[in-house]
Parts: C-alpha cells; sequence; structure tokens
C-alpha cells in the first residue's frame, strides 16, 4: 500500500498548522489592541507569538543578549523564535521556511496558481542568479545597521516605545496599509504569480540568515550518478528553483528542504536526505523542525523566557496609542 505522507502532504499539514496559529494570534492581538485602545471591553491577553513577525528586534535583541547575557525582557518569545529558528537550520535546513513561515505557504499557493495559468517557471537563469544575491544584499545591510550600533544605543532601541508596540504597529501596518504598501504587496503578487516564489527565493533577508546557518549544517539533499536517470522531475518540483541534476549535495542556501524533490524523484535511492554521511528520512526534515520550535516554545515557558516582562500599566497606554486612531 502506498503511503499517503508524501513531502508535500506533510508539508502543507505543517504549514497550515503554523499558519493557523498565526492568524489566531493576529485575532488575538487585534483584540487586545482594541481593548488597551478603549474600544473594547473584554481584555485578552496579548499573544506572544506574534512577536515572531518582529525579526529586526530578535536580531538586535541576540546581539545584545550575545554581548552582555541579558534576555531581552520586551519581546523575549521573538528571540526566542529566532533562535530556533537558526538552530533547526543549522541541523535541518531552511525547515523554518518550508514549513513554519505563513509568508512561505501564500507564496507557494500564489506560485501554484501561478502555474495553473501556465506561468511560475523560476525564471531565466541569468536573471535567477543576480537576483537570487539581493537578499544577501538586503541581509547584509541590515546586519551592518542594526549591529553597528552600539549596545547603550541598542538597548535604548529595544526598551523604546517604538520597539514595545512593534507587533501592534505590524498589525496596523497591514490592516490599514498605505497605497505605497499596496502597490509594493501587488508587484509582489504578481511577480509570484510569473515567477515561483519570488520572495522567499531572491528577496526575504530572513530566509538568507537561515540560508546560511544550514549551510554550515550536517544536513543535505544527495543526488546519486549512478540511479539518476536525468529525467528532471526533481526540478520541477523543486520550489526553489534549483538545478538539482547539476549537484551531487544540494547544499545551496536556497534549498528550503522540503523534500519535494525526494517525493517526485522515481528512481529508488537516486535522491535521499543524508546527514552525518548518513541517510534519514525525509520526515525529520519537517518533523524534525517543528520539533525544534515545539521544543523551543516549551523551554521558553519553563524557564520565563516566553512571555513579555512588562507590566501591563506600562505596555497598555504604548499599544492603545497606535489603535486609537485606527
Ligand atoms: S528525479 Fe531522481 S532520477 Fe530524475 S533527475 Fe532527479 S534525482 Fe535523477
Ligand atoms: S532541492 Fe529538494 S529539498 Fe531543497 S528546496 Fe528543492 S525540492 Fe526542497
Amino acid at each position: 500500500m502506498t503511503s499517503r505522507l508524501t513531502p508535500l502532504f506533510l508539508r502543507r499539514l505543517l504549514q497550515y498548522l503554523f499558519t493557523a496559529i498565526c492568524l489566531l494570534a493576529g485575532v488575538r492581538l487585534y483584540l487586545f489592541c482594541m481593548w488597551a485602545a478603549g474600544q473594547s471591553g473584554a481584555f485578552v491577553a496579548r499573544p506572544p507569538v506574534a512577536e515572531g513577525f518582529l525579526p529586526i528586534s530578535a536580531v538586535m535583541a541576540l546581539k545584545f543578549y550575545l554581548f552582555t547575557g541579558l534576555f531581552d525582557p520586551v519581546h523575549p518569545a521573538g528571540l526566542t523564535i529566532l533562535m530556533a529558528a537558526l538552530l533547526a537550520s543549522l541541523l535541518l535546513r531552511k525547515g523554518f521556511c518550508a514549513f513554519i513561515c505563513p509568508v512561505g505557504l501564500a507564496s507557494d499557493l500564489l506560485s501554484g496558481l501561478g502555474k495553473r495559468l501556465g506561468f511560475g517557471g523560476a525564471g531565466p537563469r541569468w536573471l535567477d542568479l543576480a537576483a537570487r544575491q539581493l537578499k544577501f544584499v538586503l541581509l547584509a545591510a541590515c546586519l551592518y545597521f542594526f549591529l553597528s550600533m552600539p549596545l547603550m544605543a541598542m538597548r535604548g532601541y529595544l526598551m523604546g516605545e517604538h520597539n514595545i508596540a512593534a507587533d501592534a504597529s505590524m498589525l496596523r501596518f497591514f490592516l490599514a496599509p498605505s497605497p505605497t504598501t499596496l502597490i509594493v504587496l501587488g508587484v509582489l503578487a504578481v511577480g509570484t504569480l510569473l515567477a515561483r516564489n519570488v520572495w522567499c527565493r531572491w528577496l526575504c533577508p530572513y530566509g538568507a540568515l537561515l540560508g546560511l546557518a544550514a549551510l554550515f549544517g550536517p544536513t543535505a539533499v544527495r543526488r546519486d550518478d549512478g540511479p539518476c536517470t536525468k529525467c528532471g522531475r526533481c526540478e520541477r518540483a523543486c520550489p526553489s528553483g534549483i538545478l538539482i541534476r547539476r549537484k551531487t549535495d544540494v547544499r545551496a542556501p536556497e534549498c528550503i528542504g522540503c523534500a519535494q524533490c525526494v517525493g517526485a524523484c522515481p528512481e529508488p535511492g537516486a535522491l535521499e536526505v543524508r546527514a552525518m554521511g548518513k541517510t534519514i528520512s525525509w520526515r525529520w526534515l519537517g518533523l524534525g523542525t517543528a520539533g525544534v520550535i515545539l521544543a523551543a516554545w516549551l523551554i521558553a515557558e519553563a524557564t520565563g523566557h516566553w512571555a513579555s516582562a512588562l507590566p501591563l500599566e506600562m505596555t497598555k497606554p504604548i499599544y492603545g496609542a497606535i489603535f486609537r486612531t485606527l
């Protein structure tokens, strides 16, 4: 009997699960902000998981933690999620992009629609090669700007009102988008319809950071020239447009470790997931990544590194001010 658990099925299962968690967090954050703004009587606790959408704050908090040993008290969940994503990438490739990130799911679904409409390739090779570097340029610019900041100035930013309510600002940004935001999102959506996963492959600096972590990890898809017939099914299944037939070890920073190539390969032994020289089940990529994220959450909850340490009397007026004018 053929197993129903294909790499794509497992991937979608985890993506929908984590996207549902994010949507629920968005609703709870909205209700909290409305309460803080005095526009709703019912108190709903602010969901720490929403801090996963604050990568800039998390990167700065990580530097502050590494240099001072002080764990960010403002958005500890954001720092926990970043550290877990980096660890998962180091161990199991960019599973955060493949299985956890809701933007990855939206990008995949749009790309799938583009494919049905007759578009959706990786783009011309020369353009793909050049555009893939953009995310590293963006990452380098972000890291330079934020990490060159002196520690005291960084502390001031982390404890400042702008950072404290950054999750509310992010929510407001999407609930009441400016014309520029709509144009940028529209261009990205059209780009993703025309060429596969434009944001993830070419532009996302967070994905670039995780891709660099994955470069040093022990896990990679490996192609064996013996049984491989060079049929190309793996490349057609790859959401990152990687030219797998030209490689033995697939270590490109764009490889998200989704294992869809392994699921598409018809030749036993031609394409496998290898870790430290041993073949492992492709299931480990998704289940392992989800496991790292869930374990990080449980450990952070148990050790007091999940919920913000700031008192509600302090944060309420700051959050309220952002939503009072919505
Ligand atoms: S799908 Fe398998 S057999 Fe076909 S090119 Fe890829 S690795 Fe080789
Ligand atoms: S090479 Fe395989 S595991 Fe990597 S992104 Fe492409 S399909 Fe996914």
